[in-house]
């Protein structure tokens, strides 16, 4: 029996790969526009890091994690998300101390969850995000949000809900979670275990219960706004008013609760149904957080950060055709050997023309010279470089302009100089 792939995990190929490269390509530019440098934390770390980072009461600390034990007998986990690890980073770094803040990174690479596979739902899938560290203001959240906001629109991804919330201060959540707790106390008898431990390790996860019978008690549950301090209102109330200024459009979700421990104050999601009606779940979130680089034995220091799910991005980029055509780089010339000797000849034609960087392949099957032609049409060659024992003997090639097929012999000596015409003739 053959082996395949692990169940939830998936071969990016082709197209779809040159698609990834396309989207974190144009990522990377735009937070680099934005003054963000690029982290890579190693995607294995110590398993305490996620637990106490990412918090036991969220879901994927509770039944998510891809944990095992090294040789070494220690609990090892494989990321279930960039944010704790890059955190560990900063501290054991130093890098608030020895940096302008906020630090601001970003990272791309892949996550893993043991969650049910479904449509836009991978055990290993790819994430691409942000951290601005070291700042504890509005202002930090709005150019966090206007940086997701701007990558959006780079990828004509027009019609993106941006729903946001705040969690509040420490004052508000936990007031808050009394008055959760008060009211979940209720109904608890009727709910599925998962909320029985969320109720004791963290109620604002009840609020996240997929369950339907428990969905119906949540729209039950108190409100969020109905227990935020002062400080809270005004500090949200200011972030609304910079993303009014700068005609980024939201919507306010009072439901909104994200599901991971570490998140305080703003909070938001990045929601967009492909026009073919699929929805793969929100395409990207965040939110600001000030206790987890203390949590991690640094200074007190708060931070803001999303996330974008790669696949999803490229599902809905796909679904909507808004995938730019020239993404799969075509090979630009196809040399056709034919014979031993020929085949030695197109090996250096090949790389002279590579160094001077022309998209090249060669033909090393040995096939009749029409197949060689439709391979050049498939890869959707301009030219088709074709080099027989005559060709080897005189030291020329013959060219062919697939476009318009003409053809003519060029001495090896001016073959770049003849292809860099013709491309300019073509154009
Ligand atoms: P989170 O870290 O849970 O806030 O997720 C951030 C983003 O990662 C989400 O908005 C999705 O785009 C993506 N994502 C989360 N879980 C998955 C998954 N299992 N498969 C694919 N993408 C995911």
């Amino acid at each position: 029996m053959s082996v395949i792939n692990v169940k939830g995990t998936h071969d990016i190929i082709g197209e779809e790969s040159n698609a990834f490269a396309y989207i974190e390509n144009l990522l990377k530019q735009i937070c680099d526009l934005f003054a963000y440098s690029e982290v890579r934390p190693p995607v294995i770390e110590h398993s305490e890091l996620f637990i106490r980072g990412v918090g036991e009461g969220s879901d994927i600390v509770r039944k998510e994690m891809y944990t095992f034990l090294d040789k070494g007998e220690r609990s090892i986990t494989l990321r279930p998300e960039f944010t704790a690890g890059i955190m560990r980073l900063i501290v054991q770094n130093k890098l608030l101390a020895t940096n302008e803040l906020p630090y601001k990174v970003y990272y791309c690479g892949p996550v893993f969850r043991y969650e049910r596979p479904q449509l836009g739902r991978y055990r290993q899938f790819n994430q691409f995000g942000v951290e601005a560290v070291g700042n504890n203001s509005p202002e930090i959240d709005v150019e966090t949000i206007t940086l997701a906001y701007t990558i959006l629109s780079s990828l004509n991804l027009e019609g993106v809900t941006i729903s946001i919330n705040t969690l509040g201060d420490d004052e508000s959540r936990n007031a808050y979670k009394e008055a959760l707790k008060a009211y979940f106390a209720k109904y608890l008898d009727k709910m599925c275990p998962d909320c029985h431990s969320r109720y004791e390790l963290n109620p604002l996860r009840i609020l996240d219960c997929k369950v339907p019978e428990d969905q119906e008690i949540v729209k039950g549950a108190p409100k969020m706004k109905d227990y935020l301090s002062d400080a809270a209102k005004e500090r949200f109330n200011r972030v609304l008013a910079l993303l009014d200024d700068l005609d980024i459009p939201y919507q306010v979700d009072d439901t909104l609760v994200r599901g991971l421990d570490y998140y305080s104050e703003t909070v938001f999601e990045f929601h967009y149904v492909s026009k073919t009606g699929n929805d793969y779940g929100a395409i990207g979130a965040g939110g600001h957080y000030d206790k987890l680089v203390k949590e991690l034995g640094g200074p007190d220091a708060a931070g803001v950060g999303f996330s974008f799910g790669v696949e999803r991005l490229y599902s809905v980029l796909k679904d909507d055709n808004l995938l730019p055509e020239d993404i799969n780089n075509p090979v630009e010339i196809y040399i056709m050997p034919l014979g031993m000797n020929a085949k030695a000849m197109a090996l250096s034609v090949a790389s002279e023309l590579r160094l001077n960087a022309y998209r090249t392949d060669i033909c090393y099957e040995d096939v009749k010279l029409g197949n060689m032609f439709k391979r050049a049409e498939r890869k959707g060659a301009k030219f088709a470089i074709i080099i027989g024992d005559d060709e080897v003997n005189k030291q020329e090639v013959v060219i062919k302009n697939l476009t318009s097929t003409e053809q003519k012999s060029c001495p090896l000596d001016k073959l770049v100089e003849t292809i860099s015409k013709e491309m300019g003739e073509d154009k």
